[in-house]
């Protein structure tokens, strides 16, 4: 990132975005948000008072009158527009998420330009909401099906990926005709806000998309407003769990998109080439900040000690650096320090309990490392079960490796978890993908392949990874509510 465009960003005073105004809270609390690369403040946030939320979700709710009524393709050229104009912010609003996410520019700002296309794509889907006729039980009856926008919808997002992961429950909302309160997340809160502001600059109608910021006291005010409708939400189980008991007794939808331990398993016949590459872009790409991340690895014993060498000598040539100052390196600090320490301590666990270590397991050295939360890819082996490693979600830098003998015994160690979010399986026979894929308890099964997210395929947690689709056409159903109408004549 240029200097310019540094000191263009930082320093700024970011007010609630309701019905199209950056306003300050009610009591004009402000929060400051910190660069991972640094311990600095860069800039602070209007955090919302419930007051403030309610007035948000007062204009979503207003604004929803007209946005719904409009036809799908007045709709679909409107967001068309506005992504049209976001992609030229791109360089700011990327900028921003490599400052406050840690995230290196050339993939911060491409999140932005990507979470654009994942918007047009559910542009494209308010023309395809269709319903349909029933045959009826008598000639004078008619009856058919028709879907419509839920209304006022609470996104809740996170900070690892604070736009893509915003623009999954905002492209679907919006083309369905809804309109949105944001709480996204405390840690990255300018890259989201920032994006939506864009959206409103490019042509999004005030009202139908509004900002608040804050932690988890703003965001228990937004779910439980008896005026959202739907709450979607991105997050950690602990948080997803906390939701749903809060919202328990207003019976309003929901989806969750949790927390995740995802296993690798490597067959003997397996590409070991590909299967190092992937498992070492999936565990360590964002710095393993992801729910799809790669957080157990099962060898097959044969092949145990090769591929080890093969991800380690990948996860090696890893550069890591300041994303804003160098923007084109691989991977910079972790985001927060929270995430840090917990990788630390699950690192320490499992040494302590007779892991082996075979690269990364520190700070990386150098001056420029020392006021981040830098930390170099690791590679474990000889890890089991009781490692904390193992049964918790790192969200770090971390590939622990473990071996198996037969098929079951891969199965069952894989499936040996809370969470069912994604798995991953590496061979290149026939059978055992079709026979492990159909076994793996997860929402996505990644065979000899890493990419996890696609526009059009349903992304859906299993056990306590959550539940509620996003991404794919089907996701357009969580934000649509269905209606018979029958008629005699
Ligand atoms: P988090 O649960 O701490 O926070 C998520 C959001 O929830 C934040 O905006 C936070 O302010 C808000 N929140 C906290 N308490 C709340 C409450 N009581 N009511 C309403 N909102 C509340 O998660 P995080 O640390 O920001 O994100 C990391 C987690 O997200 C990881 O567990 C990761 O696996 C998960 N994640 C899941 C997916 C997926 O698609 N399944 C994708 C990315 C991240």
């Amino acid at each position: 990132m240029t200097t310019e465009l540094i000191e263009a960003l930082t320093g700024k005073d970011w007010g609630l975005l309701i019905n199209g105004a950056s306003q300050a809270a009610a009591d004009n609390a402000w929060d400051k948000v910190y660069s991972p690369a640094t311990g600095l403040a860069i800039a602070q946030v209007a955090r919302a008072t419930e007051t403030d939320v309610d007035a948000a979700v007062q204009n979503a709710k207003a604004a929803f009158v007209q946005w719904a009524a409009l036809p799908g393709a007045e709709r679909e050229k409107i967001i068309r527009k506005a992504t049209a104009y976001v992609r030229t912010q791109a360089d700011q609003i990327g900028g921003l998420m490599a400052l406050e996410q840690g995230k290196p520019f050339a993939q911060s700002r491409g999140e932005v330009t990507s979470s654009c296309d994942l918007m047009d794509y559910y542009a494209a889907e308010a023309v395809r909401v269709e319903g349909y006729v029933n045959s009826t039980e008598k000639s004078n009856l008619y009856s058919w099906v028709v879907y419509q926008p839920v209304g006022v919808c609470g996104l809740i997002t996170p900070w690892n990926y604070p736009v893509s992961l915003l623009s999954w429950k905002l492209g679907p909302a919006m083309a369905t005709g809804c309109t949105v309160v944001v709480k996204p997340t405390e840690v990255t809160p300018l890259s989201p806000l920032a994006f939506c502001k864009a959206l409103i600059e490019g042509g999004i109608p005030a009202g139908v998309i509004n900002v608040v910021m804050g932690d988890g006291v703003v965001g228990a005010a937004l779910v439980t407003h008896r005026d959202v409708a739907k709450v979607a939400m991105t997050g950690s189980t602990h948080t997803g769990k906390k939701i749903m008991s809060a919202i328990a007794s207003q019976l309003k939808k929901v989806s969750l998109e949790l927390g995740g331990h995802c296993p690798a398993i490597v067959c003997a016949d397996a590409d070991l080439d590909l299967a190092a590459e992937i498992i070492v872009y999936k565990g360590f790409r964002n710095m393993g900040q992801s729910c799809s991340t790669v957080n157990r690895v099962y060898a097959h014993h044969s092949i145990h000690d090769v591929l080890i060498e093969k991800i380690v000598s990948k996860a090696q040539k890893f550069s890591i650096g300041d994303g804003v100052l160098e923007g084109d390196c691989d991977l910079g600090p972790m985001t927060t320090a929270e995430t840090l320490q917990k990788v630390e301590r699950h690192v320490a666990d499992a040494l302590t309990k007779g892991a082996s270590l075979h690269t990364g397991g520190k700070k990386p050295n150098g001056e420029k490392y020392q006021n981040g939360h830098y930390y170099t890819p690791t590679v474990l082996s000889k890890v089991s079960p009781d490692m904390l490693m193992m049964q918790e979600e790192t969200f770090g830098p971390v590939v622990p490796i473990d071996s198996f003998d037969s098929l079951e015994e891969a199965i069952d160690k894989a499936n040996d978890s809370d969470f069912g979010l994604c798995a991953y399986l590496f061979t290149k026979d026939f059978a055992t993908t079709m026979r492990v894929s159909q076994a793996l308890e997860a929402g996505t099964v990644c065979v000899n392949n890493g990419a996890v997210n696609t526009a059009y395929a349903p992304y859906e947690g299993w056990k306590d990874s959550g539940f509620g689709v996003e991404l794919s056409r089907k996701a357009i159903f969580e934000y649509l509510k269905t209606k018979h109408i029958k008629v005699g004549f």
